[in-house]
């Protein structure tokens, strides 16, 4: 019941037990988004507003993405993904009449998560836009977001990592005026995420999880599942020198392989400043 707006397959089916080090964040999210959808009553027994539009900010890497889906399959409710640089750029003319018709997808399937992936692009702040394409796609967002009633079972959840960007009248109330902060990992939500990502890993009994997450300082979970990947390869390297030669169906991944891969991998918002030398 998951689709995405994009050209890439659908991801796999993947749940809250995928995602690490950020338990603050989930409540908070179960809260804005499961009483709504699947216990509305509760809400209005207590004269509470429920949320239409949620912000999900944070740097790049830190699993908004997998939150709201792994949130959508955990609730059983219908997920629509859009892509805000693809409804731009491949829908370009077409955008607005595209969301309409995914916003009225959503009422249909409800109930549903919407989740708007780098919304900055889709509702950049229009004193800063020149083109008017743009500009009346932002103003048919905002038509949409007040377009259906609250409790109608459709949340829109939408991620981005330059809040500052946004259309101010987008953060205004019935819109998106509930905020959720992604935050680089500590150095136990780092352990937490390691512990998911090496679950069906064959590790080695050198391997030191809790080193590692001492370790790879600054790394989000896009990170250091590069880390726990780029590990896996030099554990296969390693055993399996020669592709041509049969593989051995015992390879393990061990300690060394991963203090091999933190010297390769950096944190991604270390790569992002990173001059030529
Ligand atoms: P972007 O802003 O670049 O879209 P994002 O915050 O949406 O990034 P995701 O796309 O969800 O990040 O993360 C990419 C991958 O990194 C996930 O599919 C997952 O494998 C891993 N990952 C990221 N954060 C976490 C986390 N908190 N727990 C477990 N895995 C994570």
């Amino acid at each position: 019941n998951q689709s995405t707006v994009a050209t890439a397959p659908p991801a796999p089916p993947t749940t809250l037990k995928e995602v690490g080090g950020l338990s603050d964040v989930l409540q908070e999210l179960r809260e804005l988004v499961e009483i709504p959808l699947k216990r509305p009553k509760l809400l209005q027994s207590l004269g509470l507003e429920p949320a239409r539009g949620v912000l999900l900010v944070g740097p790049p890497g830190t699993g908004k993405t997998l939150t709201a889906r792994s949130l959508a399959e955990d609730l059983g409710v219908n997920y629509i993904a859009i892509v805000g640089p693809e409804i731009i750029g491949k829908y370009y003319g077409e955008a607005e009449a595209r969301l309409r018709s995914l916003f009225e997808k959503a009422k249909r399937s409800a109930p549903c998560i919407i989740f708007i992936d780098e919304i900055d692009s889709l509702a950049p702040d229009r004193s800063n836009v020149e083109g008017e394409v743009e500009k009346r796609v932002v103003a048919q967002l905002l038509s949409l977001m007040d377009g259906f009633a609250a409790l109608n079972g459709v949340i829109v959840l939408a991620a981005t990592n330059r809040p500052e960007h946004l259309d101010p009248a987008l953060r205004r109330p019935g819109r998106f005026d509930r905020e959720v902060q992604f935050r680089v990992p500590d150095r136990n939500g780092r352990l937490e995420i390691l512990r998911i990502l090496t679950r069906s890993m064959p590790l080695d009994a050198s391997v030191q999880l809790t080193n590692i997450a001492d370790l790879a300082v600054g790394m989000v979970g896009a990170d250091l599942k590069a880390l726990c990947q780029k590990a896996a390869y030099l554990a296969l390297r390693r055993q399996v020198p020669n592709l041509q030669t049969s593989v051995s169906s015992n390879l393990t991944i061990n300690q060394t392989d991963f203090q091999q891969a933190l010297k390769e991998i950096k944190p991604s918002v270390l790569r992002s400043v990173e001059v030529e030398s």
